[in-house]
């Protein structure tokens, strides 16, 4: 079933000074329900720039996206610097969307409090940000995207700023989360051993202009 579909996507953006920037061209791309995806690509091929136009956070000059789940659903982002607030707990910072958006049930606490069990924060939910590591910082962003139905999870690079331990560690972490939830993930990476070891698809791009070169289908077994 399809979660998401791109057709002939592309962006240029207009600059004051200098040419035109095509970030990208000719964008075709077919998502499914349940698939973790990642995008690899070296620097300035538009990875980012195709994740937040696929998460609304930008418009495409050309081309259609079609959502499964309706028109522009709010998906969940997840970047490389999580931005907690720094005056709210662990709890209070991953539940922040149900707040938002008024969705405050018994239900959604306790899907929200299995979700920091799986994330091994469940003894940290009163702890404030700056009591964290980074990568519980990262792991409370990452439930904090899961927290309300959201179909799709948008991560971008979320594991670029931290140590090689710790990043293998939460690798893994993540890999459970999707084990339960079942959530289509669209990753972007530097790191193709990273994409490797968590996707059923690496999607690699070229730059100049930010074209998908290849869909690479791995077929490994999960840890
Ligand atoms: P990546 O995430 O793969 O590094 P980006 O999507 O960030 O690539 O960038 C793709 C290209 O678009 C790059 O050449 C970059 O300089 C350019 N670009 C990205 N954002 C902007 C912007 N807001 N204005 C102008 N050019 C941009
Ligand atoms: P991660 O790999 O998720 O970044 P760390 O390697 O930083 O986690 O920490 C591993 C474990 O150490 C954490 O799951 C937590 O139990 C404990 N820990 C880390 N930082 C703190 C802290 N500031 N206070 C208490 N315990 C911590």
């Amino acid at each position: 079933e399809i979660s998401f579909s791109a057709k002939n996507i592309g962006k240029t953006y207009h600059n004051l000074l200098k040419d035109d920037t095509v970030a990208l061209s000719d964008i075709n791309l077919d998502i499914y329900k349940g698939e973790f995806i990642s995008i690899i690509g070296p620097s300035g091929c538009g990875k980012s720039t195709l994740l937040r136009i696929i998460g609304g956070l930008d418009k495409p000059t050309t081309g259609t996206l079609t959502y499964s789940g309706g028109e522009n659903p709010e998906l969940g982002f997840v970047f490389q610097d999580s931005v907690l607030l720094p005056w709210k707990n662990v709890r209070e910072n991953a539940g922040f969307p149900l707040k938002i958006k008024k969705i405050e049930t018994e239900d959604n606490y306790k899907k929200l409090d299995e979700l920091l069990e799986l994330a091994g924060l469940e003894d940290f939910k009163d702890s404030l940000p700056r009591e964290l590591s980074g990568g519980m910082k990262q792991r409370v962003s990452i439930v904090r995207a899961l927290s309300y139905d959201a179909p799709m999870l948008l991560m971008d690079e979320p594991f670029g700023a931290l140590d090689a331990i710790t990043r293998d560690h939460l690798n893994i972490e993540l890999l459970k989360i999707w084990d339960k939830t079942k959530k289509t993930v669209l990753f972007v990476t530097h790191s193709i051993e990273e994409a490797v070891f968590l996707s059923d698809k690496v999607i690699v791009m070229s730059p100049r202009p930010g074209r998908i070169k290849e869909i690479v289908n791995i077929d490994l077994p999960r840890p």
